[in-house]
């Protein structure tokens, strides 16, 4: 992969976990870098309940509520099969190319629980089971069908497929010459990240360094350096578990290819 200046740029994948993903981007710029960022929380769709028909509701919680409560339980987004209404044949948004029913059946006393929206098609099914939805009493009973479509992180967080961040990758330099090696940094981290060996201050993990400065601060013969680096870039991205991480990014990129390759034929129709 290069960037928009031709530098080939790298990618190091350093945690892989489920719903996480770690990774280290490496001479690229801060545009490239909060590019990504932007592109994966606002441009990958995702499904989520967009509306629900209430048939009956006689718990304590007005309809509005709950179907703000069921918007945000987080569905497992197969990664083929579903179209944007907006790209979908049907005038209405409720064909089964671009829409899923969940539906729901419940009785007091009970908790009612994510477990209980039954899809149409199994694949699309709540990331967790255990998510309350509402309390009812004995008696009370709650019936619907939520509808679950396609939609975008920049229209309403519901989309947003997980959280997307990173930092500049820090960069601690000691000038052996002033440093007398006190500890007084090692103290001062509120990290942990320093140690002494052999009257030497080292960095046990670089990764774990916020950039605070309190090292530098503290360190009365100014032996230390801490920045961050503008070429280099720790990626964190944590799946709400409708997609998996790598994905995330994937659908990113693609994006911004998409917008990059529609851009020269804009620019040629002027
Ligand atoms: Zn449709």
């Amino acid at each position: 992969m290069k960037d928009a200046f031709g530098v080939p740029m790298q990618i190091e994948i350093k945690k892989r976990d489920g719903d996480e993903l770690e990774f280290v981007l490496s001479d690229a710029s801060p545009a490239f870098a909060n590019s990504i960022r932007r592109a994966a929380l606002r441009d990958v769709p995702i499904l989520a309940i967009d509306e629900v028909e209430f048939k009956v509701n006689d718990s304590a919680m007005y309809d509005e509520i709950i179907a703000h409560r069921l918007a945000m339980v987080p569905l497992i987004t197969p990664q083929k099969g579903y179209v944007l209404p907006g790209e979908c044949g049907c005038s209405e948004g409720r064909c089964e190319k671009c829409s899923v029913d969940l539906a729901l059946k419940a009785e007091g006393p009970s908790m009612v629980f994510s477990e209980s929206l039954k899809p149409s098609d199994e694949q699309v099914r709540p990331v967790s089971s255990s998510i309350p939805i509402v309390k009812l009493e004995s008696g009370q009973r709650l019936e619907l069908v939520a509808i679950a479509r396609l939609g975008f992180g920049r229209e309403h967080a519901k989309w947003q497929p997980g959280v997307i961040a990173y930092k500049y990758m820090p960069v601690l330099e000691f000038n052996p010459k002033l440093c007398n090696a006190c500890g007084d940094c090692v103290k001062a981290c509120p990290r942990e990240i320093l140690e002494v060996v052999e009257k030497k201050v080292r960095v046990k993990d670089l990764s774990q360094c916020t950039v605070c400065k309190t090292c530098m601060e503290t360190c009365s013969t100014k032996a230390i350096r801490v920045y961050g680096d503008p070429t280099k870039f720790i990626f964190r991205v944590e799946s709400t578990g409708s997609l998996p991480p790598d994905q995330i990014i994937l659908k990113a990129l693609d994006s911004l290819q998409a917008r990059f390759e529609e851009f020269p034929k804009l620019v040629k129709k002027l």
